[in-house]
């Protein structure tokens, strides 16, 4: 036991080593400062900020309200929900003055406050201030990955980093095109596989780790990238680690690029894909209600946030990835998926769409969740809940809410061990954390997912 810790400490001090030179300072986050929007020409704004100034974030509280909660979570509300909190009892939303008069004048005893005030400037803030290059093919890997990390990136540049990571090391990954969107992008899988004289791929565990399927979750983005590049490192230092050898790794790291790109072009705070509806002007199907395992139709209108489109997979993009998984049955045996999400801080596992319905090995399941949740402490002292999902769902208010999902799919389907993850934080700043949160985040999940790889390992099945 005491060697198989040893080695594990050890593998988690290469997994985290650092570069042997520093980053010029002019990209340091320190060096990072957005002057206030409203003083620049609005020609200079990324995008239109103008359409958030009406809006404040504010957190309510249901503790004493349970016909508030189910009014938050049945009506058709015309504001914006953000995340939530179970255990606290509130949750956040994106409201103007005229709809928070209305919802004090149906809850006059409304409990309250306020957590983003200037949202445009916390919108603005989130968006990098160079303008991002293309990497050339004899670019320095490592040195551009440091560079690539102190900001969230737009498509076009996360695609030439991969660019640059599959030509620096064309024996471990692969780049794989599996179909177009409804805007015609590329959804690009980045296979990372270490060959193995000793095991064949086919024979090989996968993991698999999905992120940015809600479009405005871009931490969820920057982490997947950022775990490519801890694999990579590792793979540097000491390529014939278990972890290299005996797993393999499924990566996409924007499921939802129509929609991310729209965040980079249109609204920061869009969540679904770009795909046309039956109502014309209302676009988006919300890809984490259109798998097909226990699918139902979403009680939200076309138009809505949680719309599930009229037929399972009508997405493309879950379609795309349910014909990839099918054409490559043979060579992948997939073990874990975790999906990436914000907010809450929180690991969520099947199922979804009930709490009735128990998942397989239970026990197990949790125990490895809350051994995540530790190895994510240990890193950074950051706290993460475990729950069920069908809780943070709220499917026992509305079942629809939680059907469709990606996390049962998989599980169901492929993983024996499925996640969902929603990372940083518990609501200062929800969907707009600060570029300088990258690193410490995508240092605490890799740490988790090297725990996560560390038990597929070790699991007989
Ligand atoms: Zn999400």
């Amino acid at each position: 036991m005491k060697v198989l810790l040893s080695i594990f400490l050890l593998i988690q001090t290469i997994w985290s080593f650092q570069l042997p030179f520093t980053v010029p300072d002019v990209f340091s986050s320190s060096s990072r400062k957005h002057t206030h929007y409203s003083k620049l020409n609005p020609q200079d704004h990324p995008i239109d900020l103008s359409q958030y100034k009406e809006d404040v974030v504010i957190r309510v509280s249901y503790a004493n309200s349970p016909s508030l909660k189910e009014f938050l979570t049945k009506s058709e509300v015309t504001f914006n929900k953000w995340g939530k909190n179970n255990n606290q009892q509130t949750v956040d939303i994106q409201i103007n003055e005229e709809e928070l008069v209305k919802l004090i004048e149906k809850f006059p005893s409304l409990e309250y406050h306020t957590i983003i005030e200037d949202l445009p400037q916390r919108i603005y803030e989130t968006f990098p201030l160079q303008e991002s290059q293309v990497f050339a093919q004899d670019d320095d890997f490592h040195v551009q990955s440091e560079l690539f990390f102190k900001e969230y990136r737009e498509l076009a540049t996360i695609e030439s980093w991969l660019n640059l990571l599959q030509s620096t090391f064309p024996d471990v990954v692969k780049i794989e095109d599996i179909g177009e969107t409804f805007e015609h992008k590329k959804l690009n899988v980045v296979h990372f596989s270490v060959p193995n004289g000793d095991v064949e791929h086919k024979d090989k565990k996968t993991i698999v780790i999905t992120g940015g399927v809600h479009a405005r979750e871009w931490i969820s983005v920057s982490s997947t990238l950022y775990l490519i590049y801890q694999l990579i490192k590792l793979y540097s230092a000491w390529p014939n680690s278990k972890i290299l050898t005996q797993l393999d790794f499924l990566f996409i790291p924007v499921i939802n690029p129509d929609g991310y790109e729209y965040t980079w072009t249109n609204d920061r705070l869009w969540r679904k894909n770009r795909q046309e509806t039956p109502i014309p002007k209302c676009f988006g199907i919300d890809i984490d209600h259109s798998y097909g395992y226990h699918w139902t139709k979403s009680s939200d209108w076309a138009c809505g946030e949680e719309y599930s489109g009229e037929v399972p997979f009508e997405a493309f993009e879950s379609r795309l990835w349910d014909e990839y998984l099918n054409k490559t049955n043979k060579d992948h045996n997939i073990y874990g998926y975790i999906d990436l999400h914000s907010y809450s801080q929180e690991i969520l596992y099947p199922y979804a769409y009930s709490c009735n319905q128990q998942p397989r090995d239970e026990e197990n399941l949790i125990e490895l969740a809350w051994g995540i949740a530790k190895s994510i402490r240990m890193k950074s002292g950051t706290n993460y809940n475990v729950l069920p999902a069908c809780i943070d769902k709220d499917s026992d208010l509305l079942p629809d809410l939680g059907s469709g999902s990606g996390l049962d799919y998989m599980y169901h389907n492929r993983a024996y061990w499925a996640y969902q993850f929603k990372l940083r934080d518990t609501g200062g700043h929800g969907f707009l954390l600060p570029a300088k949160y990258i690193e410490p985040v995508g240092d605490e999940i890799a740490s988790a997912i090297l725990y996560f790889c560390k038990f597929i390992l070790s699991d007989e099945r």
